[in-house]
């Protein structure tokens, strides 16, 4: 079934719909009734769910989380899941307003043009020509559209718990292509200690890094202490200034997303490795010595003891995305990811022991389990066939550290949007899509939905 003609032929609307919804900046927000992640994510999903109404697809809201459209009849249903709610969109974009869905250039700008309102615009129209094409699939589409996959999967995840129907089959359109068959186990947690200072040094502030899954760049102590201590500091990319009755030290880093935390280097551990040259006594010593050698700037886990790595998907990453110090306790947000073929059980107690060794408590968890689907499975082999036919090239499987919602619906993995060879400016300043790379998904996911749902 060539869907191309349509998709070629709608291509200004497909762009002009795409661009409305980047004008909404969907970032989570305040919750209010009838809007649980805050009024824009629930806003977007209103107008995602009206252009499918206006494309004659029937939509279905869930308690303001999450909403999706259906076309075809059958018992069973395949899915597509895609996610509308965006990352803030920070410092320094040079080529267009974050929130302007500008088209120029060949490219439509914005956070969110690719991850992931562009998908999500692209497998409505996909769905569309299908629909135009008179298909009549043997199995429902469902395309769903989540509001709260960026800050902790809350919307997929509800949905879940609350009865929503599980695909046989589908893919969520959050990382690349050809075919990811396999997603890292993730662990996002928090652990805090109270400190009782009592020595002649006294942290007064600790803070660096934004999210869990970004190592960070920069961090910042300061301690009431003796003027001396400002020339018992020596580390490369470290700074120490005096202040009244006491020092600033700062430390630089490198981010890099948690999945990938070795490309970066980490701005909070670098800080403790340079505090513990500092005479510090009691429990505030204990706390940075076991913050400088525990984590320091390993991004395995090392000291933790669970280092470990398969064939399939590589190293457990480890990577400290927060640390911040408020009412005299100091708390540190991490994400850890275990390789495809190892288990939660093989990783976090000996994590937690760590922690618990260093005088930490748990205070959050949350663990989306590893996934992997073997080369020979169904839903490999028709989305390898669908990306062969549609690019003239090999589906070469990989398994990632990323995470998409496939973690959290059965029966799904991830499938575009990057085609190799494209640049990512996912979670960066000037995100776009190129109008080729949106309408070649848009084809690549009526194709795929065609074979997943005939
Ligand atoms: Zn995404």
């Amino acid at each position: 079934m060539d869907c191309k003609p349509y998709i070629r032929a709608h291509q200004d609307e497909l762009l002009a719909s795409l661009a409305a919804l980047i004008r909404i900046p969907s970032i989570e927000g305040t919750p209010e009734p009838g809007a649980p992640y805050g009024r824009e994510p629930r806003r977007c999903l209103a107008e995602t769910l009206a252009l499918c109404e206006r494309l004659g697809l029937k939509t279905t809201v869930m308690d303001d989380r999450i909403g999706w459209c259906e076309y075809g009849e059958g018992e069973q249903m395949v899915a597509v899941l895609c996610h509308l709610d965006v990352v803030p969109a920070g410092e320094d974009w040079k080529l267009a307003e974050p929130f302007s869905g500008e088209i120029k250039d060949g490219r439509i700008y914005g956070r969110g043009a690719m991850d992931d309102k562009g998908p999500a615009v692209a497998a409505i129209y996909a769905l569309a020509a299908l629909k135009e094409k008179g298909f009549v699939p043997s199995h429902r589409i469902r395309l769903l559209f989540g509001t709260n996959e960026e800050t902790g999967f809350h919307d997929i995840l509800w949905y879940k718990e609350h009865g929503g129907e599980i695909p046989v089959m589908g893919f969520a359109p959050d990382i690349e292509y050809p075919i990811i068959n396999g997603e890292k186990g993730v662990m996002n947690c928090t652990f805090s200690r109270k400190l009782h200072q009592t020595g002649a040094f006294r942290l007064l502030r600790f803070e660096g890094g934004s999210a869990f899954n970004i190592s960070p760049a920069y961090a910042v102590a300061e301690l009431a202490c003796p003027p001396e201590a400002a020339s018992m500091i020596h580390a490369p990319k470290v700074t120490v200034t005096p202040i009244e009755g006491g020092i600033r030290v700062e430390a630089e880093g490198i981010a890099s997303h948690a999945s990938v935390p070795e490309l970066g280097e980490n701005a909070v551990g670098r800080l403790a490795m340079a505090l513990a040259q500092l005479p510090l006594e009691g429990e505030l010593a204990d706390c940075i010595a076991f913050l400088s050698e525990r984590i320091g700037m390993e991004t395995r886990g090392e000291s933790f003891g669970i280092a470990m790595r398969d064939e399939l998907s590589g190293d457990l990453t480890f990577n400290l995305g927060v640390a911040a110090f408020a009412e005299e306790a100091l708390s540190l947000t991490l994400s850890v990811r275990y390789p495809v073929s190892k288990t939660y059980d093989e990783a976090y107690p000996k994590l937690l022991r760590g922690f618990s060794l260093g005088g930490f408590t748990e205070t959050a968890m949350q663990h989306l389990a590893a996934i992997y689907f073997p080369p020979e499975s169904e839903l490999v082999q028709k989305l390898s066939r669908v990306y062969e036919a549609q690019t003239g090239q090999k589906a070469v499987l990989r398994a990632t550290g990323g995470s998409t919602y496939a973690k959290s619906i059965p029966n799904t993995l991830a499938f575009g949007p990057l085609f190799p060879g494209d640049i990512s400016h996912i979670h960066q300043q000037d995100e776009y899509m190129e109008i080729e790379q949106l309408l070649r998904n848009a084809e690549m996911f009526a194709a795929a939905l065609y074979e997943l749902a005939r």
